[in-house]
């Protein structure tokens, strides 16, 4: 349980594997907000097109309407006068920018909630997903279920379709799994 802050910004950050939440996570906080009559606004990177271009959508289907943008850039300029609350999804797909963008953001005095992968289908940290981590004042990891065994997961397994560290629109391409059960891919 944490002191409430009071006029003043933060950065809170939710991270995991794939399937483990981190989306429905951020949609609960920000409904949380909207219902306390907060103003909030929510951004996801304009590459991310997997299940609706002007949405976040987590994979259990929950919804809330966001803006998506080309970089980190067009946040601060894309941030009405008067919001409380900023809300980012998938943030390991935006450009290291995105560091200095939430930190601006949270000494203007907003709360920015940022959920995005830790790591990439190699297990290595997912773009600026580090740097955020270590700039929050909350960081929150989700884990998934593993679908080999039941473990908790905390790895996301690629299961087909290249090497590319990015590889959008293909869901199928991936699945949660534990330590034991995470395999490093090969394509063949
Ligand atoms: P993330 O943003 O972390 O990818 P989401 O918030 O979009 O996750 O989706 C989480 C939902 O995914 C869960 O509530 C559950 O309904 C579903 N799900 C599908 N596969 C799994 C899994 N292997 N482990 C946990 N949840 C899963
Ligand atoms: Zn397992």
């Amino acid at each position: 349980m944490h002191l409430q802050p009071k006029d003043v910004g933060w950065i809170e950050v939710i991270c995991g594997p794939m399937f483990s939440g981190k989306t429905e996570e951020l949609i609960r906080r920000l409904k949380r907000a909207k219902i306390a009559r907060q103003k909030v606004v929510i951004f996801k990177p304009s590459i991310d097109k997997r299940y609706h271009k002007k949405k976040i959508v987590s994979h259990s289907a929950q919804e809330l309407d966001s803006i998506a943008v080309r970089n980190s850039k067009d946040i601060i300029r894309l941030v009405p006068l008067g919001t409380e609350v900023v809300g980012i999804d998938e943030a390991q797909f935006f450009d290291n920018g995105i560091v200095k963008v939430a930190q601006h953001l949270a000494d203007s005095g907003i709360r920015v909630i940022i959920a995005g992968l830790d790591l990439d289908y190699k297990a290595n940290p997912f773009g600026p997903m580090p740097i955020l981590m270590c700039k929050a004042e909350y960081v929150t990891k989700n884990l998934a279920i593993c679908v080999k065994c039941g473990n908790p997961a905390s790895f996301t397994q690629r299961v087909s379709g290249g090497e590319k560290q990015i590889l959008l629109g293909a869901m199928d391409s991936y699945e949660a799994r534990c330590r034991k059960c995470f395999k490093p891919y090969v394509d063949n």
